[in-house]
């Protein structure tokens, strides 16, 4: 028998902004090292507090335009008037290792990833309702109305989407949220 190494999985978790994918993602990730949260490269400007090649990996918009020309990425979508991409080859790597993949990216880019990769398991995460999001999304204080609006515009875009991916997760109870994370991931 060949010894070949088992490639990873991967996973894409979508869910509106103000949607608690943040701490989700973190405490799931805390509680489960081995799984890799992909890196994306975008032109949006770092947020205070946010490190290039930790957080993402921040472009130039020439930069990213010439990484588009190039085919270097897997998926990339234009959100909020800025530019987010997942480069292939980095994904590549990681599923190659044998590590299972979670890209953290909005409905668009995971509808690319379908396409080209059928394996692909989605995930949504949805907010308990919508007046609760749109409280959350004000809670955090560091955006002005017009991108709250924005942002809320493009959430009930993004909840449509949620119809079409594998698994819905409501984010009310945190703890239940990062089991049913559990339970789809690493089952
Ligand atoms: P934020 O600016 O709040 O960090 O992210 C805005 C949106 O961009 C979020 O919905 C996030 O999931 C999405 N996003 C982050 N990285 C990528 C990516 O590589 N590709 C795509 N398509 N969306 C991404």
């Amino acid at each position: 028998m060949k010894n070949e190494k088992r490639k990873g999985k991967l996973f894409v978790i979508s869910g509106c902004s103000g949607v608690g994918k943040g701490t989700l993602l973190k405490v799931f990730l805390e509680k489960n090292p081995q799984i890799e949260l992909s890196i994306s490269a975008t032109t949006r400007k770092p947020r205070p507090g946010e490190v290039d090649g930790v957080n993402y990996f921040f472009l130039t918009k020439e930069e990213f335009e010439t990484a588009v020309k190039n085919n270097e990425f897997l998926e990339w979508a234009e959100f909020n008037g800025n530019f987010y991409g997942t480069k292939e080859a980095y994904v590549e790597k990681k599923l190659n290792e044998g590590k299972n993949v979670i890209l953290e990216i909005e409905t668009r880019g995971a509808f690319q990833i379908k396409e080209k990769k059928p394996d692909v398991v989605l995930i949504f995460i949805l907010p308990p309702s919508l007046d609760e999001l749109e409280h959350r999304l004000r809670g955090r204080n560091t955006e002005d109305e017009a991108a709250i609006q924005n942002r809320l515009h493009e959430a009930y875009r993004e909840l449509e989407c949620s119809k079409k991916y594998d698994y819905c997760i409501v984010n009310d109870d945190l703890n239940q949220a990062v089991k049913e994370l559990e339970e789809v991931i690493c089952s």
